[in-house]
């Protein structure tokens, strides 16, 4: 079974800032990781790996740093990673951002499966792994927990639901986008992350010209949506003490909060 991974570099942090004069993210000091769920979609690509046999390749879009998170893949089992890496890709939105994966999957081919996270920490948008599915015009399932088995042309999951869940068997190929309840992912071998520092890991860098796509299409000139501002919502906590004995203070208390609808 060959397997194409989508793996996002995210910074370690779920309260991202924003720089309040220029709008953008505040990355020094935050280290990266990979995305959470992404390690659950590795993990789960190195099990099949290890029932079916097969080739495992993690794809990634991002700056060159990005390097390191196909480096642990690599440490945890994956056969290969390539890095899409080029000034075009930069400032892309989501509709940018997986066009340029889905022109690197057609380049690599003659794939069964497609996993990635639901969603990735920073970005959030949950967007990635159904654009690219649609892209690329093949069946996909979303908050896939459970892989219940592999067939020669078809897999069996279970997709989770708010109240309950869904088994669904999809045709392959198929992209699944998978969620933490999957599975408890491995750390990556010692041994790996020794050759990937040595710059012996299988790591390849394309640009746009080896996707054959034109910088117009991918990276901000690409994007369909653009950002005019963003700010960080200004907080403002207001206090009122009551005072008065105990029984008074309550009374108040609860003629103010039917004043405003909240009890
Ligand atoms: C209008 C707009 C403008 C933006 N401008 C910029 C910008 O200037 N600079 C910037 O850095 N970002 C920018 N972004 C953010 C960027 O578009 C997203 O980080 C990217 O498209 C992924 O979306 P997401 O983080 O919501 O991923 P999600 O859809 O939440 O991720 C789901 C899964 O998709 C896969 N995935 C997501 N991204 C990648 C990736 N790059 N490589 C491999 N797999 C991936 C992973 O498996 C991940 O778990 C912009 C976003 C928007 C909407």
């Amino acid at each position: 079974m060959r397997i194409i991974v989508l793996v996002k570099q995210v910074p370690d942090t779920t309260e991202v800032k924003l720089d309040p004069k220029t709008g953008n993210l505040i990355r020094e000091g935050i280290e990266s990781i990979i995305n959470p769920d992404d390690r659950h979609a590795l993990e789960a690509a190195i099990s099949l790996k290890e029932k079916t046999g097969g080739k495992i390749i993690a794809l990634s879009m991002g700056p060159p740093q990005a390097v390191d998170a196909l480096s642990e893949a690599i440490g945890m089992g994956v056969d290969e990673g390539i890095l899409l890496t080029d000034r075009a890709f930069a400032g892309a939105d989501t509709w940018a951002t997986s066009f340029t994966l889905g022109k690197a999957v057609e380049k690599i081919g003659g794939f069964d499966l497609i996993l990635c996270g639901r969603q990735a920490i920073d970005g959030d948008t949950a967007q990635i792994g159904p654009q690219v599915a649609d892209y690329l015009k093949i069946p996909q399932v979303t908050y896939v927990f459970e892989i219940e088995a592999v067939r020669k042309k078809s897999i069996l999951v279970k997709r989770r639901m708010e109240d309950g869940y869904e088994r669904i068997q999809c045709e392959l190929p198929a992209l699944l986008t998978v969620i933490g309840e999957l599975n408890t992912p491995r750390y990556a071998m010692v041994g790996g992350l020794i050759d990937a520092c040595r710059e012996k890991a299988p790591i390849k860098l394309w640009n746009a010209a080896d996707i054959g796509v034109q910088t117009c299409d991918v990276g901000l000139e690409g994007s369909l949506t653009h950002v005019i501002r963003t700010f960080a919502p200004k907080s403002q906590r207001q206090g009122e003490m009551i005072e008065g004995d105990a029984e008074a203070a309550a009374k108040s208390l609860i003629g103010k909060l039917k004043e405003n609808s909240l009890i």
